[in-house]
C-alpha cells in the first residue's frame, strides 16, 4: 500500500512538473512562436474569400504614383480622388495617408476644397514615437474630417506577423480609436463608440476587446480578392466604370506602391495567398470587414490553457497509475489526441486557445509517466520477482540441509525407544540427539541471518575474536566427518591475529570451506588450514588434495545451485548453495574469497578478511547455537 501511495505521488509529481514546465515555456518566445504558427495554420484552413459587401480599397499603386508625380503629387492626387468620388458618393472615405506635414499651398488648398465636398471623411493620425501626442492633420483638413483614426497595428507577439489591431490608443492624454473603427461607426451612422473594460460597442455591435490587454481585435482576414481593390489611376481614367462600385460603400484610400510605403505587414494569410506583405490600407479595410461581418476570434483567458494542461497531465498520470496495460495506454492516447484537438475545436468556435501549454504538457506528462513506469515500476516488479525466486531457493535449501540432522535425530530416537541397550550406548545416542538438534537450531539461525544480510536488513554483530580460536572451533566440528572419510586435518596458525567481525557467520563460512574440502577429497588425503597475516588482512587458506575443478568451473562456483559435474558424480550430497552464502558473508565483511584449483590435484580456498576495528560490540539478544 505504501509502495502504491509512493508510486501515485510520483505520477502526480510528474504531472505537476509537466504542467509547470509546459506553462512556463508557453510564456517564452518559443511557446509564443508555436502558438502563432498553429494559429496561422488553423486560420489559413478556415479562411474564406467571401466577397466583402460594403468595403473597397482605393489603391495608390506604383503606376498611379509614377504617372502622378510620386509622393510629391500625393495631395493633388487625393484631391482628384475625392472630387471624383463626390459623384458616387461613398458612405465613408477613410484616408490612410499621413497628412500631418504641410504641403504646397496650392495642393493644400485643392485638397481642403475636395475634403469640404466629402461626406463621412476619416483621416489618419499617427502617434509620435515617444507617445507624447498625435501627429494630426493640419487645421483645414481636420475641420472637414468627421473623425480621426489611428493606424497602429499589433504585430506578434514575438514575430512581425499582423494578426491583430489595437482598437484604442492613448497619447498625450488623447484617445483615438482605430481608423477602421471610426469608419465603421460612420458607416452605421453612430455618434458614439462606447467601451467597457472587456469590450467596445458601436451601435448594435459588441467587439470583445479587453482594455487591460491593450484593446486588441483579431483581424479575420478574408482571402485574396475578397475586398475589391481599385487602382486610383483606373478610377481617375474611367470614373464611370469604377464609381458604381463605390456608391454607398466605405472606401479606404491609401498607398500600396511598393516603392513608397513602409507599412506593409505580413498576415497569417500571406504565405498561402501571396508572396508580398499586405499594405496598411488593406489591413484597415480587412479590420473594417471583420467588424462588418460581426464575428470575432476571441482569445481565451490565460487560465484556460493552464487548466486544460493541468487536467490533461493529471488525467494521463491517473491513467498510468490506475489502468495498467492496454486500457491505460488507450486512455493516454485518447487524452493526447484531446489535447491536440482542443485548440482546433476552440478555434472552430472562434475562440483562440493557445495550444502550446496543453499540447506540450500532454507530451511531457505522457513521456515522463511512461519512462517512469517502464524504468522504475518495472524495476520494482522485477525486484519482487527476484525476491520470490530467492525465497524459493531459500526454501529448497532449508528443506535439504535440515534433512540430514533430522534423519540422525529420528534414527537415534527410534533406536532409543525400540531397543534395550546399555546405559553407555543410551548416553551416546542422547548426546547425538542433543548435538544434532543444536546443529539444526544453528543452521536455521545462520540461514535466517544470511537471508536478512542479503536483503540489507541486518547489521553485522561485530565482536573481537581470535583467528586461531575460530579455526580450532571449526576443526573440532569437522573432525567427525574427516574421521569417517579417513582424512587428516592439519592446521598452522602463523600469527595470533585478532580480528573483528560477526564471529558466528564467519565460523559458518570457514566451516563450510573445510567441510567442502573434506567432502570433495578421497580418503587418505589431508586437508590443511593455514592462517596468515598479510598487511592489514588475515588470510584463512583451506587446502585439499581432492577432485579439484577446471578454471571455467571456478568462475561459476559462487552462483547459487551451481555444482561441478565431478562433485555430483562423487556421490556427495550438496545443494550448491553453501559457497554463495559464504561469498555473501565474506563480502559483507569487506573481504573476498580466492580460489585456486587444479583438476584431480586439489584446491585452495582462501578467505581474505580485513582486520576491521571493533565498532559496536553487540552480543546481547543472540540466539544460542
Ligand atoms: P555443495 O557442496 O552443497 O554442492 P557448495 O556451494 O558448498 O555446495 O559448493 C558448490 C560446488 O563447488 C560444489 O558442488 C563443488 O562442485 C564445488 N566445490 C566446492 N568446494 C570444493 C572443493 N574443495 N573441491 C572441489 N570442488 C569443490
Amino acid at each position: 500500500m505504501r509502495w502504491a501511495q509512493r508510486t501515485g505521488l510520483v505520477f502526480g509529481a510528474i504531472a505537476l512538473a509537466s504542467t509547470l514546465a509546459a506553462v512556463l515555456i508557453s510564456w517564452t518566445a518559443l511557446g509564443a512562436q508555436f502558438d502563432n504558427n498553429v494559429y496561422d495554420f488553423l486560420f489559413r484552413l478556415q479562411a474564406d474569400a467571401t466577397p466583402a459587401r460594403d468595403v473597397v480599397v482605393l489603391a495608390i499603386d506604383d503606376r498611379t504614383l509614377v504617372e502622378r508625380g510620386g509622393l510629391r503629387g500625393l495631395r493633388r492626387t487625393l484631391a482628384d480622388v475625392l472630387n471624383t468620388l463626390a459623384a458616387a458618393p461613398p458612405k465613408v472615405v477613410a484616408i490612410d495617408v499621413n497628412l500631418a506635414d504641410t504641403g504646397g499651398a496650392d495642393d493644400d488648398a485643392a485638397l481642403s476644397a475636395a475634403m469640404a465636398r466629402t461626406r463621412g471623411l476619416v483621416l489618419a493620425c499617427e502617434m509620435f514615437q515617444d507617445g507624447s501626442g498625435w501627429q494630426d492633420p493640419p487645421a483645414p483638413f481636420r475641420t472637414y474630417a468627421e473623425a480621426l483614426g489611428h493606424v497602429s497595428t499589433l504585430p506578434g507577439p514575438f514575430d512581425e506577423i499582423n494578426r491583430r489591431i489595437t482598437l484604442e490608443r492613448v497619447a498625450g492624454r488623447q484617445r483615438r480609436w482605430a481608423l477602421s473603427l471610426e469608419a465603421f461607426r460612420l458607416s452605421r451612422n453612430a455618434t458614439e463608440i462606447d467601451s467597457s473594460p472587456t469590450d467596445v460597442r458601436v451601435s448594435a455591435l459588441v467587439i470583445p476587446s479587453r482594455w487591460d490587454e491593450g484593446r486588441p481585435m483579431r483581424v479575420d482576414y478574408a482571402g485574396a480578392g475578397a475586398i475589391p481593390q481599385i487602382a486610383v489611376r483606373d478610377l481617375l481614367a474611367r470614373p464611370q466604370d469604377k464609381l458604381p462600385l463605390m456608391r454607398g460603400r466605405v472606401v479606404f484610400v491609401g498607398v500600396t506602391a511598393l516603392s513608397a510605403i513602409k507599412d506593409r505587414l505580413f498576415t497569417p494569410l500571406t504565405p498561402a495567398s501571396m508572396n508580398l506583405p499586405m499594405p496598411g490600407v488593406e489591413i484597415h479595410a480587412q479590420a473594417f470587414n471583420t467588424m462588418s461581418r460581426g464575428r470575432f476570434f476571441v482569445d481565451t483567458p490565460l487560465a484556460v490553457p493552464v487548466v486544460v494542461a493541468l487536467v490533461v497531465s493529471f488525467a494521463m498520470a491517473a491513467a498510468f497509475f490506475f489502468l495498467p496495460g492496454w486500457p491505460g495506454y488507450t486512455l493516454v492516447a485518447g487524452l493526447a489526441v484531446a489535447a491536440h484537438a482542443a485548440p482546433v475545436l476552440f478555434f472552430h468556435a472562434h475562440h483562440v486557445l493557445a495550444p502550446f501549454a496543453p499540447v506540450s504538457a500532454a507530451w511531457l506528462s505522457m513521456m515522463g509517466c511512461g519512462v517512469w513506469q517502464s524504468l522504475f515500476v518495472r524495476r520494482q516488479l522485477a525486484r519482487s520477482e527476484h525476491d520470490r525466486a530467492r525465497y524459493q531457493q531459500a526454501f529448497h535449501f532449508v528443506a535439504h540441509e535440515l534433512r540430514t540432522p533430522l534423519t540422525a535425530i529420528q534414527g537415534s530416537s527410534e533406536l532409543l525407544s525400540r531397543y534395550n541397550m546399555p546405559d553407555e550406548k543410551r548416553k551416546q545416542l542422547g548426546e547425538m540427539i542433543n548435538s544434532e538438534s543444536k546443529r539444526l537450531a544453528r543452521m536455521i539461525t545462520t540461514f535466517l541471518d544470511v537471508e536478512r544480510l542479503s536483503a540489507g536488513q541486518m547489521e553485522l554483530r561485530v565482536v573481537p575474536f581470535s583467528a586461531g580460536e575460530l579455526v580450532e572451533s571449526c576443526l573440532g566440528r569437522a573432525a567427525g566427518l574427516a574421521e569417517r572419510k579417513k582424512i587428516r586435518l592439519e592446521s598452522e596458525i602463523q600469527a595470533a591475529a585478532e580480528l573483528s567481525g560477526d564471529r558466528e557467520l564467519l565460523e559458518y563460512a570457514l566451516y563450510n570451506l573445510i567441510t567442502n574440502a573434506v567432502k570433495y577429497s578421497s580418503s587418505g588425503t589431508f586437508v590443511r588450514i593455514e592462517v596468515r597475516r598479510v598487511g592489514g588482512r588475515v588470510e584463512f587458506a583451506v587446502q585439499d588434495q581432492g577432485i579439484g575443478m577446471s578454471q571455467d568451473e571456478v568462475k561459476l562456483l559462487f552462483r547459487k545451485f551451481y555444482r561441478t559435474q565431478r562433485a555430483v558424480q562423487s556421490g556427495e550430497t550438496g545443494t550448491g548453495l553453501g559457497l554463495s552464502i559464504v561469498d555473501q558473508i565474506v563480502t559483507h565483511h569487506g573481504g573476498r574469497i580466492q580460489v585456486r584449483s587444479e583438476l584431480n590435484r586439489g584446491s585452495v580456498f582462501t578467505m581474505i578478511l580485513p582486520i576491521v576495528p571493533v565498532s559496536r560490540p553487540r552480543e546481547e539478544g543472540r540466539d544460542a547455537r
